[in-house]
């Protein structure tokens, strides 16, 4: 895996729909393996941990979704998810990593032909299955390129796909711990988060929510 080098880096302050808001360094990369246009952001202030015995950085991966991130869908968590991990990191500092990789990788008219399929009776992923596409194509290298090239190299990821950490911890990040992100559950997506428990082993407890 060749390296990335960071290409820009400028300041954006946030703030979300719910009046919260922070601080955020934002960068940007040549060489990134795919030649997409993936964001990190850094948020909070702490010194970055490489040498082993430090605490590990606080990282999300989190893969874009115009139609959660941007229109508030609540056909998935994906915006909750977001500005949740937006909070927990800059409260200890660390960084959101924004990749391009709608619909699980498989682009935004493919996700909507898939919400097609899903509201005549298939999964998330027997959709993405029946549109000729994998159930999860996403590859998180150019996630290890933009956190190597960043000093981050041993993380604490907050996620609960294992996929996301087996995959860093093959290309060279260190992962020695995971930590879940909070279920947000509604109506609209509760068949959603039942079929990411059961197929990829999401560690979402769903018997949690009332
Ligand atoms: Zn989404």
């Amino acid at each position: 895996m060749e390296p990335a080098r960071i290409r820009t880096q400028v300041d954006i302050p946030l703030r979300f729909a719910d009046g919260y808001a922070a601080h955020a360094r934002a960068f940007t990369f040549h060489g990134l393996v795919d030649g997409g246009e993936h964001l990190a952001l850094r948020l909070g202030e702490r010194r970055l941990a490489s040498r082993r015995g430090d605490a590990p950085t606080l990282v999300r991966v989190h893969s874009e979704c115009l139609t959660g991130d941007v229109l508030g869908s609540e056909r998935c968590d994906c915006g909750p998810q977001l500005r949740e991990a937006a909070e927990r990191i800059a409260e200890v500092g660390g960084f959101l990593l924004y990749l391009r990789q709608e619909g699980r990788g498989i682009g935004l008219y493919a996700k909507l032909d898939a919400y097609a399929l899903q509201d005549a009776g298939l999964d998330t992923y027997e959709a993405n299955l029946a549109l000729g596409r994998g159930e999860d194509e996403r590859d998180y290298t150019v996630a290890a390129q933009m956190l190597l090239t960043l000093g981050a190299d041993r993380i604490t990821l907050l996620s609960n796909n294992p996929d996301k950490a087996a995959q860093l911890q093959a290309l060279g990040v260190d992962v020695p711990e995971q930590v879940p992100t909070g279920v947000h559950l509604s109506a609209a997506n509760a068949a959603y988060l039942e079929a990411k428990v059961r197929h990829t082993a999401h560690t979402l407890d769903l018997s949690l929510v009332g």
